[in-house]
């Protein structure tokens, strides 16, 4: 870990309920007075973007971001201007912000995805000696904090449905204080209840998900990342959401890139699955699709969906600071696109851009299409796609990657069952962070 510039007071917390503020200590998730639930913000001494170009990956943008210490290593958003998917899609001014792997673009994040940007600022905000922590995923986050934990040493249990562990591979192999926890027969929202229970038993710290300052501010710095490439907001910033947290990023990070309050801010386009879209179906049509019961039903929907990534039951709609609001302020808009228009975007955009991108990427494309045909787009204002996931199937054919294992599976009925519960969280508590670590096996091997 290398030492951090900032110092404590480069930023602080406020509470979007009752404006109570107070300083970082790295762990809590929620403001402690008793009213309706909010999500923090950081509020930064620094009024302008200052990217430091002295610093690595993410923390290029520290300045913004909550972290006490930096990772080496790390990669960040590569940014540029699309000329042949623009005019196929009659864009003047389509910038992509990718995320994932392509190193002829500077594309660096070698887990594949915009998760490891939430995952070196997690990570980077965390006290030294906090615990072992508990990180919930239905994939990409569980393979950013698996790679990364495991190469700087961070105790953490990540628990994900069993589902996702064949999408489960990392360049790190196996170490003795990462352990995964599968739980049968389970969606991403069983996974977040199990994850909840275990974070609460003495010993672990909850990273805590949307609510975690770290975890938006760090996905936010793509919305930096195009405004230092492009010098301006866009009008519209695209990006398939399941909670939504990387959306509610971006927009949080518009408020501090805005000049004067006056100035628009960029519009969110979201994406979700056809078949499943409770984010979709809420602002369309008012209804809240997570309070009416019938989980089953959603449970199955969720499992068969194109991108399993996108299908947060429980999204942080109507908290605080949460995704209706950020909708509401900038004129949003929500899309849903089936699987055949998502394999047709994935597959456009690898002729035309030339990289693979992930399935959540494609219902992202293929729902800024939809949109684009509909009108409701402006096709002479500058458009940022936010590719979330991308060049994976390249990295696999460059680099080594791991499938990974669970060290536990349980059924889902065990958050029901606080012994099972306190059993589990004896096996994990104390994981050994001092072994030593398998060397990264070298490229084309
Ligand atoms: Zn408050």
């Amino acid at each position: 870990m290398l030492p951090d510039p900032n110092d404590a007071a480069h930023h602080h917390l406020v509470c979007p309920v009752c404006g109570r503020r107070q300083a970082d200590d790295g762990l809590t998730l929620a403001c402690p007075e008793p009213h309706a639930p909010g999500l923090w913000q950081s509020a930064y001494r620094e009024a302008e973007l200052a990217p430091d170009a002295d610093r690595d990956g993410v923390y290029r943008y520290h300045r913004w971001l909550p972290v006490r210490r930096h990772l080496a290593g790390t990669g960040r958003t590569a940014v540029h201007r699309s000329e042949r998917l623009a005019a196929a899609l009659g864009l003047a001014e389509l910038w992509i912000a990718f995320n994932g792997y392509w190193p002829e673009r500077g594309g660096d994040l070698e887990t594949g995805s915009f998760k490891e940007l939430e995952a070196a600022t997690v990570l980077g905000r965390l006290p030294e000696g906090a615990g072992t922590l508990v990180v919930t995923s239905a994939g990409n986050t569980a393979i950013a904090f698996a790679e990364l934990c495991g190469r700087h040493r961070v105790p953490v249990v990540v628990v994900v449905p069993a589902s996702a562990l064949p999408r489960l591979r990392t360049r790190t192999p196996a170490v003795p204080w990462v352990r995964i926890v599968a739980v049968e027969g389970a969606d991403y929202a069983d996974a977040i209840a199990l994850g909840d229970a275990l974070a609460a038993q003495p010993g672990f710290v909850h990273e805590g998900g949307t609510r975690n300052v770290g975890r938006r501010d760090g996905l936010g710095t793509v919305l930096l990342a195009a405004v230092e490439a492009t010098g301006a907001l866009p009008a519209y910033y695209v990006q398939a959401i399941g909670s939504g947290a990387g959306a509610i990023a971006a927009h949080e990070a518009a408020l501090r890139l805005r000049r004067r309050p006056e100035d628009p801010l960029p519009r969110l386009v979201l994406a979700q699955n056809a078949s499943y879209a409770p984010v979709h179906r809420a602002w369309r049509t008012g209804e809240r699709p997570w309070q009416c019961g019938a989980d089953q039903q959603q449970r199955l929907a969720a499992e068969a969906a194109f991108a399993p990534e996108l299908t947060n039951r429980r999204p942080p709609y109507d908290v605080r600071g949460g995704l209706c609001e950020a909708l509401t302020r900038s004129g949003g808009q929500v899309w849903t696109a089936d699987a055949a228009e998502a394999r047709a975007a994935m597959a456009d955009f690898e002729d035309l851009e030339g990289i693979d991108i992930e399935p959540p990427a494609g219902v992202a494309l293929a729902a800024l299409r939809r949109a684009v045909r509909a009108g409701r787009i402006d096709t002479g204002a500058p458009v940022l796609l936010n590719v979330t996931g991308g060049g994976r199937a390249r990295l696999a054919r460059e680099h080594v990657l791991v499938p990974r294992r669970a060290d536990a599976v349980v059924p889902r009925s065990i958050v029901h069952d606080p012994v099972a519960v306190r059993d589990l969280a004896a096996r994990f508590r104390d994981l050994d962070a001092r072994s030593p670590a398998p060397e990264l096996r070298p490229a084309g091997v």
